[in-house]
């Protein structure tokens, strides 16, 4: 059985969902099982509609309208005006109906997953619907009832036992009737509350569905030709990987490269499950392969970018030593605060972090820090990291540019600059 996965950029319009039709066309006779994330930037105006409801700001009624109006649009396109999908969907926008009618009482990270979750069961809903209208029989799937997480919201730690016991127990056999259409992203707690498994988090998904179900692959299916070694919008001369190691693909991911989730890669590693990226717009194409034993070719360096980094500086207020305990104790507040560190840098009075910027966690670090250290911060860096590097890479991409913090070994260099 193959595991798809189709992410927001192809399902952005009536047009995607028509072309993601014609691929999955193609596999008639296989049993397939579709992740589907949320469509263009829905999960984005979500996260505006979660944080207009918090605050109680003005806008709420409007971000949540054009939320609602660009689905109906889009299904305006695709179905006659009496078909079933027009409900379908307006029952899901409900869950956040009767969410903002009430003021907010709960904690921010829980009604951000409630509201944001809303994204992906309806574009599921109107995947599957037009699906079954091309004559290819699907089955519309909760995945709430079957990724079961903890309750960190926002970032669901996914517990594998009951998961993989849920999927095995029903999953098989419905694939054998129809194609099996689900959430990507989502996941439910033992108390039925919806949990998200983190921004991007459908790759994740796809990967938790072929562990559990030991998939012959996975696909991804994408806006561009592959994996590439730099991002195509800021570089016109990339090359795409034929394939990958699934250890090159994590040490990838996890100095940002945005093509895959980072966590998606070592379900699929265990289990020895090939991920495959494919474009979207070329389906026939090979894409780039992802696999135990892997020709690793760097014809050129792989460069990842990182914008709207901070770089913190953290130094005792008595100035003493930045020790292991102090280390520990510091890098203990980033997890708490919720932070995760790009790159870190220590010498004998001062202890540097790099971070992506997120509002709402760096204002409770900073404030975490400040009461017991000195922490003095630059915002608005880029993190570049080439791993592979030859001769001149790193000099000509930092030309210009003032470095705040370079770190270099032997595969990877990683510098901060402004
Ligand atoms: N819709 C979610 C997001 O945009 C999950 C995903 O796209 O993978 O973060
Ligand atoms: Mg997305």
């Amino acid at each position: 059985m193959l595991v798809f996965k189709f992410g927001g950029a192809s399902v952005k319009d009536a047009e995607g969902i028509i072309k993601l039709t014609k691929v999955v066309e193609k596999y008639k006779g296989e049993q397939l099982l579709i992740v589907v994330s949320a469509m263009g930037k829905t999960t984005n105006a979500l996260e505006k509609l979660a944080k207009a409801y918090a605050d109680q700001t003005d806008d709420m009624q409007d971000i949540y309208e054009s939320i609602k109006q660009y689905h109906y649009d889009i299904i305006a396109q695709l179905f006659e005006s009496t078909d079933v999908v027009f409900d379908e969907v307006a029952n899901t926008f409900v869950e956040i109906d009767w969410m903002i009618e009430d003021e907010p009482q709960d904690d921010f990270d829980f009604i951000y997953d409630q509201i944001v979750s809303v994204g992906e069961l309806v574009s599921t809903r109107i995947v599957t619907a037009y699906l079954n209208k091309a004559g290819l029989k699907s089955q519309w799937l909760d995945v709430r009832g079957y990724i079961h997480t903890d309750n960190t919201y926002r970032e669901g730690v996914v517990k594998w036992g009951k998961t993989r016991d849920s999927i095995a127990l029903s999953i098989p056999a419905q694939l054998e009737r129809s194609i099996v259409v689900t959430q990507g992203f989502l996941g439910g707690t033992s108390e039925n509350f919806t949990t998200t498994l983190g921004r991007e988090g459908s790759d994740y998904t796809a990967s938790i569905f072929a562990a559990c179900l030991g998939a012959d692959s996975v696909t991804t299916w994408k806006d561009v030709p592959g994996i590439l070694n730099a991002d195509p919008k800021l570089f016109n001369d990339t090359v795409k990987f034929d394939e990958l190691t699934y250890t090159e693909a994590i040490e990838m991911t996890y100095y940002g490269a945005t093509v895959i989730h980072p966590k998606t890669i070592k379900p699929l590693q265990n289990a020895k499950i090939p991920l495959l990226v494919k474009p979207f717009n070329d389906p026939a194409a090979p894409g780039t392969v992802i696999k135990e034993n892997a020709a690793n070719v760097f014809a050129k360096p792989v460069i990842i970018i990182k914008q709207n980094q901070v770089l913190l500086s953290i130094s005792t207020k008595d100035y003493s030593f930045i020790s292991e305990d102090t280390l520990s104790d510091i890098l203990g507040r980033f997890a708490k605060s919720r932070v995760k560190v790009n790159v870190m840098q220590t010498s004998a009075l001062s202890f540097s972090v790099c971070f992506d910027y997120k509002e709402e966690y760096f204002n409770g670090l900073l404030e975490n820090l400040n009461s017991t250290y000195k922490a003095k911060y630059n915002s608005n860096l880029t993190l570049i990291t080439v791993r592979h590097y030859k001769g001149n890479a790193v000099k000509e991409l930092t030309a210009g540019k003032t470095i705040l913090l370079e770190q270099v070994s032997r595969n990877t260099a990683q510098v901060v600059v402004k």
